[in-house]
């Protein structure tokens, strides 16, 4: 049986204007789950202007108000957090044991502590001249939009709607086409912690349709994207218009340095995490392996032997620990990369291909893949966004850094080594928005994450999301009423 949601706008569900519905599939075995009503411009309107009612109120709240009823939003989500995990698994693919330890636990966490920052982000006293009191406040800016890809849909409505949230702004989200079951199921929670009508609406919907006009909005005063480096350029073309604040948060192609003093176990395990983890799907995914010399030969048969061990399966079993891409397209579109990088010469070492494990072949699997490829080389330079890994071999510190600098994106990007020296002078010559030292892929609330170059510009989490999501208001107050000599007149 498959279930229908609504848009939520102003604090209830809601069909599309014209009707319109969308299909969420099973990626696991290509059936319908849910029916999903799909906005169209009319629906992103009537979602802005329940935001821009109820941005009165939810700013004029005091932070630690605001802060409470995120709290409270932290520990509803724990408290249906079995629910979350296995709705988040169904609807995108990640296996059940990530979701229940990583998606939903991270996704509170960021809850609580934007939560626990809603009254302790301060303005500030700048130092000015004698006799004059300047004081900053930061403000919240207003309605915020806010745009978000498939890969890890609940875990960004904690990145994006903390800060925001926490900030004093009203929201309008539109999650992806693909997977917008969990953020639906978030919007149950809002009234139960405070969180009232309109402050955070949903509209799941396409990109060309309700995405463009939310970017295009004119009452829109901030448009938060994290998808890819394409979408983010036609984002900023529609920003224009309003001039609204953007935050862009889009693709990479995160390099994975291995030296050869490295713990190769550690490496071999934390660069398998750094990509197969969500079918590599993810943004910060470390696809491109970049192998000294002399440890080259050890280090790739330890990692393919890994690759080829890793168990895929339905999303829900405790045992699995690959699941399937989130759609089908998106599976081809890998296939299609595995031909292309054989056409420039490329080495397949491991997958390649869907498994034909008969219980899968109905799903959108596909198998870990690795890939010896030249640096230089398509497969090296764009974002599959898969389970597909290249791996080349540098012979030298400096010629590491030249590979790992290859791409316009930067990201995420990793190093192994057992050189403390080294490990602070790679990461300061990396291009790149953040580096893993001996791990790969951590992330916290308290960190700021995004990119440089063609992975965008602005900062998730910490105090720096906080500085996105307000502005500066500078007031002058002439503590003695004396006019300056440059316009006295008496
Ligand atoms: P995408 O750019 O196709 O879509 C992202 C979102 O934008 C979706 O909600 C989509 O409906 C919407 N959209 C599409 N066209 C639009 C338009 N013209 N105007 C407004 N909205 C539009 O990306 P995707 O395929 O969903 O996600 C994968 C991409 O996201 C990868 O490139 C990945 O690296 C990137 N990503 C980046 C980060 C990060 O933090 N840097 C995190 C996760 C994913």
């Amino acid at each position: 049986m498959t279930a229908h949601k609504g848009l939520f706008i102003d604090g209830r569900f809601t069909e599309a204007l014209d009707e319109a519905t969308l299909e969420v599939l099973n990626p696991h075995d290509g059936t319908v789950i849910a029916t999903v009503a799909e906005a169209g411009a009319a629906d992103v309107d009537r979602a802005v202007d329940a935001a821009t009612r109820a941005f009165p109120a939810w700013s004029s709240l005091a932070g630690s108000e605001r802060g409470r009823r995120l709290l409270r939003l932290a520990d509803a989500i724990e408290a249906n957090a079995d629910e979350f995990a296995r709705l988040e698994s169904l609807d995108t693919g990640h296996p059940i044991n990530d979701t229940t330890l990583l998606d939903v636990p991270r996704t509170a966490a960021t809850f609580r502590y934007f939560g626990g920052m809603a009254d302790k982000f301060e303005g500030n006293l700048p130092p000015v001249d004698a006799g004059f009191l300047n004081y900053v406040l930061r403000e919240p800016i207003g309605v915020v939009g806010q745009i978000v890809p498939w890969n890890f849909p609940l875990m960004f409505c904690g990145w994006k709607l903390g800060p925001a949230l926490a900030a004093g702004n009203t929201v309008v989200m539109k999650p992806s086409e693909l997977v917008p079951l969990s953020t639906l199921r978030l919007c149950e929670l809002f009234e139960e912690v405070g969180i009232a009508a309109g402050v955070v609406n949903v509209v799941p919907g396409y990109g060309n349709r309700a995405g463009a006009h939310l970017a295009a909005h004119q009452d829109v005063g901030k448009l938060s994207f994290t998808g890819s480096t394409r979408t983010g350029r036609s984002i900023v073309e529609a920003s224009a218009g309003n001039l609204k604040r953007l935050q862009l948060e889009l693709g990479g192609k995160g390099a994975n340095i291995i030296f050869d003093d490295a713990n190769l176990v550690a490496a071999v395990n934390g660069s398998a995490f750094a990509i197969f983890h969500n079918q590599g799907q993810a943004c910060i995914a470390g696809s491109r392996l970049i192998v000294q010399e002399s440890v080259y030969d050890e280090f790739v048969e330890r990692f393919v032997a890994l690759a080829s061990s890793i168990r895929l399966g339905d999303p829900l079993s405790s045992d699995t620990e690959m699941g399937p891409l989130t759609s089908a397209e998106h599976r081809d579109r890998v296939l299609d990369y595995v031909a292309v990088a054989i056409d420039e010469g490329g080495e397949l070492l491991a997958g390649g291909a869907p498994p034909d494990a008969p219980d899968l072949r109905a799903g959108f699997y596909f198998a870990p893949t690795v890939i010896r490829a030249d640096p230089t080389s398509r497969v090296c330079r764009e974002e599959v966004f898969g389970p597909f890994v290249t791996v080349s071999s540098f012979r030298d510190e400096a010629e590491a850094i030249e590979i790992a600098n290859l791409t316009d994106y930067g990201l995420g990007a990793g190093l192994w080594t057992s050189d403390l020296s080294r490990a602070h002078r790679v990461a300061a010559t990396l291009r790149s928005g953040m580096v893993w030292i001996n791990c790969y892929k951590r992330v916290h609330p308290a960190s700021p994450f995004g990119g440089v170059r063609h992975s965008g510009y602005g900062r998730e989490m910490g105090f720096d999301a906080m500085h996105e999501y307000t502005e500066a208001k500078s007031v002058w107050v002439n503590v003695n009423a004396t006019v300056p000599p440059w316009y006295r007149r008496d």
